[in-house]
């Protein structure tokens, strides 16, 4: 397990140097290290400091105040995005959620007691190749163990969200949550409560898209966490669904809800409990309204198909077939001549409102335009070779007779 020079990007190391030249502490810290440790490529490098934020920025040419106020400064160093940290300790956590009083610190050993797990607690000086590791993260990485740092019961009584963050990390690495540590988890499910929903549920989400989210959504529920961020499915309790479906969140929601489609549960309980964007909510609720997908039940009318289609309005119908392929275990190979259907699907009719009117020969709009669309629709779902101007006109012409 070694730390190696030349696994950090140049463009890293800039901004380390920088700050040592103007003489002051710079280490790599948490994930970055910690992944490094693993053979595991980071994906974002955080470093932290002694400078105060208003001296990182003068360092630097480019840098955004992302988190001024708690310490944190991104610097753009020749395109690669560093986040840069002022060493900082935390007290009071009155709310369970946040600090009420942050303070900047001198010492690094000061800032590594402020964070979750030994593991995330390291920081490396890549540059005179120097290690802090107050608590024997690299010992607990080694054993595959997750501990807390300090008094776990007072940790998670901060901030309840290093619970389910607990979690997470069990599920991403396989590593094995230390019974204190796991006993914890059950015994501060109501600070967990307390966290905001955006926060719980982008934790909750960054599981749900794990290859092996099942796990992940086993151990929430047998550690009670997920009772608390949709107590329904907590109560479902299989998740093999999770397996086949393509990694994102609305398909992994949406095959998660889809196993209650013919169930009493309504769309309002399923979605309450969490904050979507609206787009994803739409694709759920159609995912559970055209569940069944004609192609998939035997030999159905092309016109059935097309109606299925335009049921699904916005939602682009290809992916709603990939998710009930990968649910059904069926090849989307069966679903081939629905496929055909949707690239032909008429999107449109030939005839605006406009013209409707005009060929109805009506003054004004009224209710029997809205009646002659739904028409004109009907015969195009039937066959779409009838949307032309000139068919659609003369249908209209033997509707209104
Ligand atoms: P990932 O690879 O998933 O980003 P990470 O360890 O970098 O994992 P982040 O959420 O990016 O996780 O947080 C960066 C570091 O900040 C962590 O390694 C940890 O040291 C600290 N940290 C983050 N959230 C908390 C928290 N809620 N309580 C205490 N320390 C935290
Ligand atoms: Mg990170």
């Amino acid at each position: 397990m070694k730390l190696h020079f030349q696994d950090v990007p140049i463009r890293v190391l800039d901004v380390i140097r920088t700050l040592q030249e103007h003489k002051h502490q710079a280490y790599l810290v948490g994930g970055c290290v910690r992944d490094m440790l693993m053979s595991v490529t980071p994906k974002d490098w955080d470093v932290c400091t002694d400078a105060l934020p208003k001296r990182v920025m003068k360092y630097f040419l480019r840098t955004i105040p992302t988190g001024i106020d708690h310490g944190t400064i991104t610097v753009n160093s020749g395109g690669e995005m560093v986040e840069v940290t002022t060493f900082r300790s935390e007290s009071g956590f009155t709310d369970g959620r946040r600090p009420d009083e942050v303070e900047y610190e001198i010492d690094i050993n000061a800032d590594l007691l402020r964070r979750d797990f030994t593991m995330n607690a390291i920081a490396w000086d890549p540059i005179f190749n120097v290690l802090a590791d107050p608590f024997d993260g690299q010992g607990d990485i080694e054993r595959r163990v997750i501990r807390a740092v300090g008094d776990v019961n007072k940790r998670f009584k901060e901030d309840g969200l290093r619970c389910i963050r607990a979690i997470r990390f069990q599920t991403r690495m396989g590593f094995e949550i230390e019974p204190e540590t796991h006993a914890a988890i059950g015994a501060n499910l109501e600070t967990f409560a307390k966290v905001s929903i955006e926060r719980r549920q982008d934790e909750f989400f960054k599981i749900l898209v794990m290859p092996n989210a099942q796990e992940g959504l086993i151990e929430l529920c047998e550690t009670g966490l997920l009772d608390h961020i949709h107590p329904m499915l907590s109560q479902n309790g299989c998740y093999t669904c999770l397996n086949n479906v393509k990694p994102t969140v609305e398909m992994r929601l949406a095959a998660l809800f889809c196993s209650y489609a013919n169930s009493y549960i309504s769309d309002e309980d399923l979605l309450t409990p969490l904050k979507l964007p609206a787009k994803m909510e739409a694709f759920i609720l159609t995912a559970r309204e055209q569940k069944c997908v004609p192609g998939r039940l035997g030999p159905v009318a092309d016109r059935d198909i097309r109606i299925w289609i335009r049921a699904c309005g916005d939602i682009d119908a290809n992916e709603l077939l990939d998710m009930y392929a990968a649910l059904t275990g069926e090849s989307p190979n069966n679903f081939f001549r629905v496929r055909g259907l949707i690239t032909q699907q008429p999107r449109k009719l030939a005839l605006d409102g406009h013209e409707i009117k005009e060929e109805l020969g009506l003054a004004k709009p009224g209710p029997l335009i809205g009646k002659a669309t739904k028409m004109l629709w009907s015969l195009v779902l039937g066959d779409p070779n009838m949307n032309t101007p000139e068919m659609l006109r003369a249908a209209l012409r033997e509707y209104h007779e």
